[in-house]
């Protein structure tokens, strides 16, 4: 007898190991034509997949983050099928699913043109009626290999060299005559694809950008209703109107310029002063947490990359200042991280395990050379700041410090007004990639993985698993969040590190007189200022809250003899540290309130003969919408509540 636990707690027998596919169909057929793939005890795995053990069994449709994954990229197989059966010539790269979609490259002769997506698409719907099933089978690398050349399709013939070191078995997927390596999950077949819709095509690299070989790319989305495509088009052209990257731009922000490059947005003072104030307060707040605030240097010798490890795992990622490859000249790298600059500061004498936990903090300004592709506005840029930490501690207090770091990041996200957004991501390495990407031991990495494991199941975290996402030096805990189109980044991550305390030999003097290497976190507890602003504009559809806001109150006087009256109002407000203007301008009342509108001036105070003579105001609040007149004591009480409490 095999026992599965069900989602609802129910225990559920089968007499013999079976694939989850048949499992779901004794379930319910209603439930099985629902189903996209599996969990079992928390994994993702194929409808295919023969459970043979008990477990936890857990049934994933469209409405989950894992179902939508599995939908997509059987739909960008389906993509990839018509493409051919089109375009036979055409070769085959990769075709992942993405947080809204999914795509698939090919190498063509001619880039594809808006019109081909027409044909694409119909072709898509044609072969999703005929509802091919889709089969898995495996062979081994020589077996794929020929497979792979018969078909001409040289791009997987390099995917298969690169992983037939290993001995293992490959998996692919075929429907009709269509087949693709590919390691799945993917549904059953092809029917519940009943709405496509090919959204764009673009040029991509097959490698790294300078040498890799043009392909050309097309995105595409798919739903199984018609309905939820429709919903999802409206919501995209919405989202254009929220999109920080357009607001933040109108509302004077942030701007990009062309000689200072792609990914390098200037802080115009609007949106510098909001970055003043997100940094303050996080480090107001941390240091009262017991952080200790560090001040290192921006760059350093690749030695000190060396012994990190970023040298052999980031390259890519630096800027580099020098020649990487001459090794008699010195050469110099900006900081993508600042975990080996921190390290020094625990490293200036003998520590002793009195002094630990010691947590290390910075307001750190980071460079990342990110794909020019992959710039956005303010959440993908290459050079950003960020409140990063590093918590040097004994083995017995990690659980307890990980603890107060989680505690403190929702305390930071909740504030900002974006923690009930949040999805949270425990990043995972992954044993099958090349060896080059991680460091340390299989043993080392399972016991990382499951220190961190247990620490989240005691806290109740409810989290997916990123398989390949985490740091090379250890396990993550990301906290995620998507921007207005869906496409999701991290927010904040909290990592566990056992191994680079060795490389930099940080010991301290325990208890018993003995040298012991410490455990690291590695933390940031808001996300990167650009980034967290950018979320917040959008969020907030660019009315930020009163306490962010560049300018809380604007007071705009009817006519001339009004104006006297306004500027003591404002000049009070000013002197209690409210970031107050008056609107002077010669202009009629109409005209001024129509500008503090656009702008998203969270009050307006309308000052006329009646509230001269009275000693009150006329409040218009983003809020509240118009507010009878007030004294002007009044107001300022609930405006100064307003900004201390942090309201959202
Ligand atoms: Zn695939
Ligand atoms: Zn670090």
């Amino acid at each position: 007898m095999i026992k599965l636990k069900l989602k609802d707690g129910s225990v559920r027998e089968i007499e013999k190991a079976m694939p989850a596919s048949e499992i779901i169909k004794d379930i319910g057929m209603g439930l099985y034509k629902a189903a996209c793939c599996v969990k079992l005890d928390g994994e993702v795995f194929d409808m295919r997949t023969v459970v043979d053990h008990d477990c936890h069994f857990e049934v994933m449709t469209f409405d989950s983050k894992a179902g939508k994954e599995t939908f997509w990229h059987t739909a960008s197989h389906l993509m990839a099928q018509a493409v051919k059966s089109l375009y036979p010539e055409a070769k085959l790269a990769r075709g992942p699913a993405t947080d809204t979609g999914f795509y698939y490259d090919f190498e063509v002769e001619k880039p594809f043109t808006p019109a081909d997506l027409e044909k694409i698409q119909a072709e898509m719907k044609k072969l999703a009626k005929e509802g091919y099933a889709l089969e898995r089978f495996e062979l081994s690398a020589d077996e794929a290999i020929k497979l792979m050349e018969e078909r001409h399709e040289d791009y997987k013939v390099e995917l298969i060299h690169k992983h037939d070191d290993k001995g293992e078995k490959l998996s692919f997927y075929k429907q009709g005559d269509f087949v693709d390596l590919c390691a799945g999950p993917h549904i059953m077949s092809v029917a519940p694809i009943k709405a496509v819709k090919l959204l764009s095509c673009t040029g991509a690299y097959w490698g790294k950008a300078e040498d890799g070989k043009q392909l050309s790319r097309i995105y595409g989305t798919a739903f199984p209703k018609a309905s939820m495509l429709d919903e999802f088009l409206k919501q995209q052209e919405e989202a254009k109107l929220r999109d920080h990257n357009k607001i933040g731009r109108e509302l004077e922000y942030f701007t990009t310029v062309d000689c200072i490059g792609q990914g390098l947005p200037v802080m115009l003072p609007k949106g510098a002063r909001v970055i003043q104030l997100l940094q303050r307060w996080v480090e107001d707040v941390e240091q009262a947490k017991g952080c200790l605030l560090t001040k290192t240097p921006l760059f350093a010798k690749r030695d000190l990359y060396k012994i990190s490890g970023h040298w052999d795992h980031y390259l890519d990622g630096m800027f580099i200042l020098g020649d990487p490859y001459d090794e008699e000249k010195e050469c110099f790298a900006l900081r993508p991280m600042t975990c080996p600059f921190q390290y020094q500061v625990f490293l200036n004498r003998q520590r002793s395990y009195r002094e630990l936990p010691m947590r290390l903090t910075e307001t750190s300004t980071l460079f990342r050379n990110e794909d020019s592709g992959e710039m956005h506005g303010l959440i993908r840029v290459r050079q950003f700041t960020i409140s990063e930490g590093h918590y040097i501690l004994r083995p017995d207090q990690l659980e307890e410090e990980f603890k107060g770091c989680l505690e403190l990041a929702k305390y930071f996200l909740d504030t900002v007004g974006l923690l009930d957004d949040c999805t949270f991501r425990f990043s995972q390495w992954d044993p099958a990639n090349p060896k080059n990407k991680y460091e340390g031991t299989a043993e080392q990495w399972e016991h990382a993985q499951a220190a961190m494991k247990t620490i989240l199941d005691d806290l109740g975290v409810d989290y997916d698993i990123g398989i390949d996402e985490a740091a090379f030096y250890g396990p993550k805990l990301d906290i995620q969040y998507k921007n207005v189109y869906g496409k999701e980044d991290t927010l904040v991550t909290i990592q566990i590190d056992m191994l680079l305390a060795e490389r930099f030999g940080m010991y301290y003097v325990d208890k018993d007189g003995q040298k012991k290497l410490p455990y690291i976190i590695h933390r940031t507890s808001l996300g990167c200022f650009e980034r967290t602003l950018a979320y917040m504009l959008e969020h907030f559809n660019g009315v930020l809250p009163l306490w962010l806001a560049p300018e809380q109150v604007r007071l705009l006087p009817i006519k001339e003899g009004h104006a006297e009256y306004a500027q003591k109002i404002a000049d009070r407000m000013t002197a209690m540290g409210m970031r107050v203007t008056v609107d002077n301008r010669d202009e009629n009342i109409g005209t001024k309130i129509k500008a503090a509108r656009l702008e998203r001036i969270p009050y307006m105070l309308i000052i006329g003969d009646n509230e001269v003579n009275s000693n009150t105001v006329t409040v218009r609040s983003r809020k509240e919408g118009e507010l009878p007149a007030m004294p002007v004591d009044e107001l300022i009480a609930k405006l100064d509540e307003e900004i201390k409490t942090k309201a959202k």
